[in-house]
């Protein structure tokens, strides 16, 4: 008898869903070619899971099927060990069972936004920053400090080595401010790329964690210690043939006008925004004043209190200041899906660009201390400071909600909904461990 070595690999298509968690299809190794063609089926009320594994109320029920069809450009493949298979995954779009797209599916959102853009002759280049802490750090080093980064060099060049791999193209892997807080910064990409990457970054995280037995949370606040973990979205313009139109030397935040009015967009539609990009009842106690991460909509020049921050330009020899300046957007947490997250700002910004809106004076001070009276000037208003407050802003946001389509809109708010109802009787500190136990 021959004896034939079968692989024990796997292969999973995935979605990251409403809820910012990662859902897989797995199957065995030698199945991916067929399995690249065809797709695998998928249930639709799979997407209206919140995040702890509930069903919520849908239009679907045990009804229908989706086919899950994978992008094979979007593959990230990081290598085993001796005892544990490759991670390798496909990002995947839902489809109908004819093949049309499904119009509820998160990153064909994201899409179609793009698509909207194309038609005004531009695309996107954007990344993700994602912080997250370390949970089972006992004795935490310095912030900042090359002794947090040397104590834990063992993971973070495993994290590092490993977003390589994976396609990621990581510039940084830091101690950021908080205590046990590291951050993750990858190189700009297109829009679509960047949003997958995005996914990619939290995904290959958890896994070198997982494989070096280490705990991680990316939940916007924990109980362990104070400090947040944002997500902060960099986001420039650029022509369809590769040219940068962010930057204007002349105006105001050294904007280009096209750039003003995209960011006078994502301005006017921020409370609408927040219900996707912090998107859970925890990433209220994240957007409070003086605490570098949002809580009014506002426009900044280098300033982290401002819900958008101009981003810095570097002036020395050989640096192309055009091709730097972007904007970024700082209320989005880890519990956000990157793919409603980025499409959501497209949205915002390509009304702000249709109505031509005009950018507001920059905020040039933490905004928290701009007296009520001047709130106008500054195009100012503070965020919604609870999950139930961002939904109703949602909800009287036509742009934002028709971008969405009404079968996203319905299944989104029913899992965010249900989440309030979840967390009503919760203290903070129960809230905040709620969360961190899934994310
Ligand atoms: N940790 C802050 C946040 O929750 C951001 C700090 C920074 O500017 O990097 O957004
Ligand atoms: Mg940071």
């Amino acid at each position: 008898m021959q004896n034939k070595k079968i692989s024990r690999n796997l292969a999973h298509f995935i979605s990251h869903d409403y809820c910012g968690i990662t859902r897989a299809r797995t199957f065995p190794e030698h199945r991916l070619d067929s399995n690249l063609k065809k797709g695998l089926c998928w249930t639709p009320a799979n997407l209206a899971l919140n995040p702890f594994g509930q069903i919520v109320e849908n239009e679907w029920g045990a009804l229908g099927d989706l086919i899950m069809l994978p992008d094979s450009s979007s593959e990230v493949h990081v290598a085993g060990t001796d005892s544990i298979s490759p991670l390798r995954y496909f990002h995947a779009d839902f489809l109908n069972m004819d093949g049309t797209p499904w119009e509820a599916c998160p990153r064909q959102y994201l899409k179609r936004q793009l698509a909207k853009l194309e038609l005004l002759g531009m695309k996107v280049i954007a990344s993700f920053e994602h912080e997250f802490m370390l949970t089972d750090v006992e004795k935490p080093a310095p912030c900042f400090s090359l002794e947090a980064a040397r104590s834990e060099e063992v993971l973070c060049s495993a994290i590092t080595a490993a977003l390589i791999e994976g396609g990621v193209d990581p510039e940084m892997c830091i101690p950021e401010y908080a205590a046990r807080q590291f951050e993750v910064t990858c190189s700009p990409a297109e829009a679509l790329q960047a949003a997958d990457r995005a996914v990619n970054v939290r995904e290959i995280v958890r896994e070198v964690c997982r494989r070096q037995g280490r705990s991680v949370s990316f939940s916007p606040i924990i109980s362990l210690n104070p400090g947040t973990n944002g997500v902060h979205v960099h986001v420039s313009l650029w022509s369809l043939d590769d040219k940068p139109l962010t930057y204007d030397p002349n105006r105001p935040g050294q904007l280009s006008e096209i750039a003003s009015q995209f960011t006078a967009g994502i301005l006017e539609h921020m409370a609408a925004l927040t219900a996707l990009t912090a998107p859970s009842v925890v990433s209220y106690q994240r957007l409070r004043p003086d605490s570098w991460s949002a809580a009014f909509a506002c426009i900044g020049q280098q300033n982290r209190e401002a819900s958008i921050r101009i981003a810095p330009i570097t002036h020395l020899d050989g640096c192309d200041a055009a091709k730097q300046a972007n904007i970024e957007y700082r209320a989005a947490d880890a519990l956000a899906s990157p793919h409603l997250t980025l499409g959501a700002i497209l949205a915002a910004g390509i009304d702000g660009i249709t109505k031509k809106l005009k950018m507001p004076d920059l905020v040039t001070v933490n905004p928290s201390s701009i007296p009520e009276d001047q709130h106008k000037k500054f195009g100012m208003h503070p965020l919604p400071s609870s999950l139930g407050q961002a939904l109703d802003a949602l909800d009287s946001d036509e742009v934002i909600k028709s971008s969405m389509g009404e079968m996203l809109v319905d299944c989104y708010r029913a899992i965010k909904r249900s989440e309030i109802a979840l967390m009503q009787n919760k203290k903070d500190n129960e809230i905040r461990d709620s969360y961190s136990a899934v994310y």
